[in-house]
């Protein structure tokens, strides 16, 4: 501890300490009013068909365009935004502004694809989430089935019967889910069972790890097995080199995202994608 360091210990670890939450602080009054100005953005990254490599769907991935600190990826502020509160206000933001995209795109004559939005357990957790959900698509005039949620597996598992209880009520609402990141959470094959879900989203961890470590190769063919037995659909995160495609493709995933194919872009950049054959990012080898 500081005090069996002596005094210059404490003096020097001490001001370090306040000047990082100092700096917590700060970003978390800024994220609450570039939230209330709405200036934080969606990006998209689609999902692809690894037999056609047509855009099946679409993720959204949200960004914060920062004025000293230039565009912050959601790692450095949504785990800020759950440990102050404003995570709930996150959701409704970036859930409007893909409703409005999906408009936008629909008044264009667009082919429109599923859009999947992450959300936090806490959002789910929250009384007012499905009726603000709802409201958002009514006001937009658009059907549940073009939105998924993706959850991730150790958020499903927490406070079961509640979550269960949300997610059920959005699942007769018409709303698509995917569990996210398995096979890192705390798996539960019984609550796996019970999640009203339809996909699997396998863990970007053990796509990359599969061509130097076996067991992450035998774990991502027996998640996408297991996948099958219990007629969910799987999504491979993180594909990077056609190797990894050609092999989860063979191994039976029906579904592909990472930055082999596209990368996450802006909106202005999703249309030509919605209307491509294919994803001309590469070639089937
Ligand atoms: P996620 O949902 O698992 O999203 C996948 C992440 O992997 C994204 O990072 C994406 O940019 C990245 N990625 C995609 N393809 C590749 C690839 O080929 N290689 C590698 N190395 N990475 C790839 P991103 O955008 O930084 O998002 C990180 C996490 O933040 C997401 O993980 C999700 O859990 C969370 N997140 C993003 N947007 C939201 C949001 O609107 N609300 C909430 N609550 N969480 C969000
Ligand atoms: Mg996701
Ligand atoms: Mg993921
Ligand atoms: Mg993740």
């Amino acid at each position: 501890s500081a005090k069996e360091h002596g005094k210059a210990g404490y003096c020097f670890y001490q001001p370090r300490m306040s000047e990082q939450a100092r700096d917590r602080l700060l970003l978390s009054a800024e994220l609450r009013e570039a939230l209330q100005r709405e200036e934080l953005v969606v990006h998209y990254q689609p999902k692809v068909a690894l037999d056609t490599r047509r855009v099946v769907g679409l993720e959204a991935l949200v960004r914060w365009p920062h004025a000293e600190r230039g565009l912050l990826l959601p790692t450095h502020f949504v785990p800020l935004a759950e440990s102050s509160g404003l995570i709930a206000q996150l959701g409704r933001v970036v859930l409007r502004q893909v409703a409005r995209q999906l408009a936008l795109w629909r008044a264009r004559g667009l082919p429109l694809v599923p859009v999947a939005i992450n959300v936090s357990l806490q959002e789910i957790q929250d009384g007012q989430f499905v009726t603000g959900l709802l409201g958002t698509l009514r006001e937009f005039g658009l059907h549940p089935s073009l939105i998924e949620f993706e959850i991730t597996e150790s958020a499903a598992m927490k406070n079961a019967e509640h979550t269960l209880r949300q997610l059920r009520q959005l699942e007769a609402q018409g709303f698509r889910m995917a569990i996210d990141d398995f096979g890192t959470g705390f798996s539960s094959l019984s609550q796996l069972r019970q999640l009203p879900t339809q996909t699997i989203k396998i863990d970007q961890s053990f796509v990359q790890g599969a061509e130097r470590n076996p067991a992450d190769r035998d774990i991502t063919e027996a998640i996408i097995a297991l996948a099958r037995k219990l007629r969910l659909g799987t999504v491979a995160e993180g594909i990077e080199t056609e190797a990894q495609a050609a092999w989860l493709r063979e191994a039976g995933c029906g579904t592909g995202q990472g930055f082999l194919f596209v990368p996450p872009l802006p909106a202005s950049q999703v249309p030509a994608l919605l209307l491509a054959e294919r994803t001309p990012a590469s070639s089937i080898p």
